[in-house]
């Protein structure tokens, strides 16, 4: 293995970037797949304790109700991991998803740093489309495992949560959430005629 110093920092660096597994890291796509359950259950789990706070942080009712509505079905995502981890015979437990934690800390800020309205709003629908693009890329990968592992099943039940993910992402993105926009952006010329 070759060392060296980086260039900036001095520091002694290992040119090779390997990393070596941890003593529980996953042998096959199977363990893998499970690992992959575990984060997505505790980031699921996580929702639906944030996304109330950003419903009641909208100001538009349609946006409230569509965040609303998200946790309805959030909650149904997490009772159908169950049915997976059931039907793949192992125990429904989560495993700390640092991304999703991320996102919603995100979301959390974005609330603090955004007067409550349109700016808000647009705030909060940014916030959850980072949240929705990171569920898509899930479910999309875990249906994909799902499928080379021939866990038919299993493929079901992910699908049905990645279309549900993707109308979700959908809502956010239609004209009247579009509309949120152009307001946060009326308010950017008005600001910019007072000065
Ligand atoms: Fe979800
Ligand atoms: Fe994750
Ligand atoms: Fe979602």
């Amino acid at each position: 293995m070759k060392n060296t110093k980086e260039p900036g920092n001095g520091k002694e660096t290992n040119m090779t970037n390997i990393v070596a597994p941890a003593k529980d890291a996953s042998g096959d796509l199977r363990a893998l797949f499970i690992e992959s359950l575990k984060d997505i259950y505790w980031a699921e789990n996580a929702l639906t304790k944030a996304l109330p706070k950003m419903a009641a942080n909208a100001t538009s009712p349609l946006l409230a109700s569509a965040i609303t509505e998200h946790i309805e079905v959030t909650k149904i995502q997490v009772v159908r991991l169950k049915a997976i981890f059931e039907l793949l015979g192992e125990k429904a437990e989560g495993k700390k998803c640092e991304a999703m934690d991320g996102l919603i800390k995100e979301g959390d800020s974005i609330l603090e740093e955004t007067v409550p309205g349109p700016v808000r709003d647009a705030g909060i629908i940014a916030a959850s489309q980072k949240i929705e693009h990171y569920e898509i890329a899930t479910y999309g990968t875990l249906c994909s495992f799902a499928k080379a592992l021939g866990e038919n099943d299993a493929v079901q039940l992910l699908t049905q949560t990645l279309a549900e993910e993707k109308e979700s992402d959908m809502i956010l993105s239609d004209a009247a959430c579009s509309a949120i926009n152009l307001m946060a952006a009326e308010n950017t010329k008005k600001g910019a005629l007072k000065k």
